[in-house]
């Protein structure tokens, strides 16, 4: 197990910067998952790392160690990666075996940890096969079983479940968030998959351009957002975003003016979860709205309202029994609003 301290690690190219200078700590026997869309700078991150990438500067401490001068194999890191990497021609069984044969261990132990790893993972019945006779669900779970096989003291995923299918993902996810519950190896997870972030990290790191966001617990990061991008890049469908203007701390929307704002002039963002929205019959004093749209999913449904100044998304029950073109008044939680500048997109709380 191994504590990992990033001091002010950056890395560019030429002018350009994939990774601005980042200070981060991951406890020993966390899972941190490094969340963002593409080329916001999460490989660059792992796999400095994992000693795969030099950093431009800033430290890398492993265990209160300095760790930059330390090969990958020194690190005693094991990589998963999107491809699953496996040796086409040996078998599953050997290929488990192989990073143990490397290392030197006797036969008698690598037959011992592959039986052990292979029952983990429940491989048991693949270990003959090759890889091109396997499904992908099954080659990633003999690249997971390959890097768990040596006990590394961190591992580092980048993007594993990308190449499977729905169901496959979802069971893996799993098995990922039952082996890391039963081993508590430092987890260090790259994903552009939200879904996989909040249900697999500990904490989840927000990143865009090559900088952390926000770094905090799955549930803190999504119901405290500190900016618009994270409260828009969590959820699905995204964080409603209405611009408003505040005159003596009210705010005028749907042809309406409504107290609560937290400033009392000025321009700011009001945000709202489609899933905190509370729909009910036409009123002239509720706020109005006409439903666009609907798409219907089976467990939920997900309506499209126009207001006088907005679009709103909204999500109801999937038995509800909305119909398009509907007159609809909109109502939501005080404490379910958010806040943000509307200049700099900066969280802004409610000091009243
Ligand atoms: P992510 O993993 O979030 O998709 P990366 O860490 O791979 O993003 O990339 C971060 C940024 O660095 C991207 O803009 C990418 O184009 C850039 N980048 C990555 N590798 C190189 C390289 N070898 N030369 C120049 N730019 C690079």
């Amino acid at each position: 197990m191994a504590r990992v301290d990033l001091k002010g690690i950056s890395k560019r190219y030429g002018s350009s910067v994939a990774l601005a200078p980042t200070t981060l700590a991951i406890e020993d026997g966390e899972f941190l998952v490094l969340l963002g869309p593409s080329g916001c700078g999460k490989s660059t991150l792992l796999r400095i790392v994992a000693g795969l990438l030099e950093p431009s500067a800033g430290e890398l401490w492993l265990d209160g160690e300095l760790a930059s001068e330390r090969t990958p194999r020194e690190r005693d890191v094991a990589l998963v990666f999107q491809n699953y990497a496996l040796y086409p021609h040996k078998s599953v069984a050997k290929n488990l075996a192989f990073p143990l044969e490397v290392r030197g261990l006797s036969r008698a132990s690598i037959e011992q940890r592959v039986r052990e790893t292979a029952a983990l993972l429940g491989l048991e019945a693949l270990l003959e096969r090759k890889p091109g006779e396997l499904s992908g669900g099954q080659m990633q779970r003999v690249a997971l079983g390959r890097a768990l096989v040596r006990e590394p003291r961190l591992f580092l995923f980048d993007e594993p479940l990308s190449n499977l299918d729905a169901a496959t993902r979802a069971e893996l996810r799993r098995e990922i968030a039952s082996l890391h519950a039963r081993l508590a190896i430092t987890t260090l997870y790259v994903t552009h998959d939200q879904v996989e972030a909040l249900s697999l990290g500990a904490r989840v790191a927000l990143m865009r351009q090559g900088a952390i966001e926000q770094v905090g617990a799955p549930l803190e990061v999504f119901r405290r957002p500190l900016n618009t991008f994270v409260a828009t890049f969590l959820g699905s469908p995204p964080m409603n975003l209405v611009p408003v203007s505040i005159n003596s701390g009210r705010y005028t929307l749907g042809g309406l003016s409504h107290l609560g704002a937290p400033v009392d002039q000025g321009a700011l963002v009001l945000g709202v979860r489609p899933h905190q929205i509370q729909l009910g019959p036409a009123s002239a004093r509720a706020l109005p709205a006409r439903i666009e749209s609907i798409e219907r999913l089976g467990a939920r449904a997900l309506l499209r309202l126009a207001l006088r100044e907005a679009e709103l998304s909204v999500e109801v029950d999937g038995a509800s029994d909305f119909e398009r073109g509907a007159g609809v008044s909109v109502a939501w939680p005080p404490s379910e609003l958010h806040w943000f500048d509307a200049h700099t997109g900066a969280r802004v709380e409610l000091s009243r």
